[in-house]
């Protein structure tokens, strides 16, 4: 058998996404994560933010 199948070709890493007003952890993604156009509201400075990924 072969065992490379479903081996990641790189590590999954996890990181916060910040809001970039007050700085506050608003959600988790992963180093394979790409999104545009998705919109969270920070609940600490009630400002709407465009996740950039
Ligand atoms: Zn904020």
């Amino acid at each position: 058998m072969i065992g490379d199948f479903q081996l990641p070709r790189f590590p999954m890493v996890k990181k916060w996404y910040t809001c970039p007003h007050c700085g506050k952890n608003l959600l988790i993604y992963d180093n394979t994560a790409k999104c545009c156009g998705i919109y969270i509201r920070c609940r600490q400075c009630k400002r709407t933010v465009e996740v950039r990924i």
